[in-house]
């Protein structure tokens, strides 16, 4: 009996393993094919994801509501970064620190810097002088790489900046995963197609309004780029790092600067302690205009947990306060 069961039973069970096989192998191909891609925070990462799409797997150190500023890498990190595929960083000063993190975590690829290439804009000089010191995540002195402090690293805040990101990531994807080259190329255009939109968005948004109403205080310096691309005025108590401590005199200055000018509204923001702002909205009259994303993404549950979501709750929040209608 079992002899004669035996060459059917052979058959069905081969060919159960060989289907159990294929699904094995075709699960085992398409894990295989995720490129995994390393960030420093949050808004690099959807950046990534977006010209990604399917074929990378994107892990951001510095996750949403968080201050790069005060980012302190655990062990945990540098292995991450170490394994990684590819690491990309925003550059210009803000996260040197993920570079010496890749190499001690066994790194060897190229670090990408996806800000390359962009018009940078510099700290004006009472940042350099008063909060540069404060600007270093590394614990380096403050006569190292002044020059490198002497650049403001929040280029992501001008849409046409990202679109030089965009294609920075784009290439270096490419290049890491040849065979994908095809993909990253139309979900780089797709995406740019709706960067280049937003940015006409936002520009229009803001031309329609006064010149005399376009100007706000926020947390920290996070607004340089948004500022020049959207004329739009930010004055912040703290310099460029969020980590800096504004002096008492700077604070009244701030403020006396408040009221003589009518600035309309301060904005708490998303990685900053929001007292000092809370401070100088009661001592200036000034309403509270909102929370700015300046570093990082919301939650995914919040109104910020994309790019391209957070420049559009960003420039909500300051078209409303502009315009006077909170
Ligand atoms: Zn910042």
């Amino acid at each position: 009996m079992m002899t004669q069961l035996r060459p059917a039973a052979l058959r069905h069970g081969l060919r159960a393993l060989a289907t159990a096989c294929t699904a094995l192998l075709i699960a085992s191909h398409a894990h295989a094919q995720k490129l995994e891609v390393t960030t420093s925070f949050s808004i690099l990462g959807d950046l990534v994801s977006q010209v990604g799409g399917e074929r990378v797997k994107v892990r951001a150190l510095i996750g949403a509501d968080e201050d790069a500023h005060a980012f302190q890498p655990r062990p945990s990190d540098a292995r991450n970064v170490g394994g990684a595929a590819l690491v990309v960083v925003n550059g210009l000063g803000f996260d040197d620190w993920m570079v010496r993190l890749a190499r001690s975590g066994g790194y060897k690829g190229e670090v990408v810097v996806a800000s390359a290439g962009i018009d940078t804009l510099a700290m004006t000089k009472d940042d350099a002088h008063d909060h540069g010191h404060d600007h270093g995540h590394d614990g380096e002195k403050a006569n190292d790489k002044a020059d490198a402090r002497a650049v403001d690293p929040h280029a992501w805040q001008d849409v046409g900046n990202v679109r030089r990101y965009v294609a920075n990531i784009a290439d270096a994807l490419t290049k890491a995963d040849p065979e994908g080259a095809s993909a990253y190329r139309a979900n780089a255009e797709r995406y740019d197609g709706e960067l280049k939109a937003l940015d006409a968005e936002i520009r229009a948004a803001f031309a329609a309004l006064p010149a005399e109403r376009r100007k706000v205080v926020s947390s920290h310096d996070a607004f340089g780029y948004f500022g020049r691309a959207y004329g739009i005025r930010f004055l912040s108590p703290v310099g460029v790092s969020n980590n800096a401590e504004p002096t008492a005199q700077g604070v009244a200055r701030l403020i006396r600067q408040l009221k003589a000018e009518k600035v309309p509204a301060v904005f708490i923001e998303n990685v900053a302690d929001p007292r000092l702002i809370e401070r100088i909205r009661s001592e200036s009259g000034a309403q509270i205009g909102g929370t700015l994303y300046s570093d990082a993404l919301s939650k995914a549950d919040g109104p910020a947990p994309s790019y391209v979501r957070m420049m559009r709750a960003n420039l909500d929040a300051l078209r409303q306060a502009m315009s006077g209608a909170n």
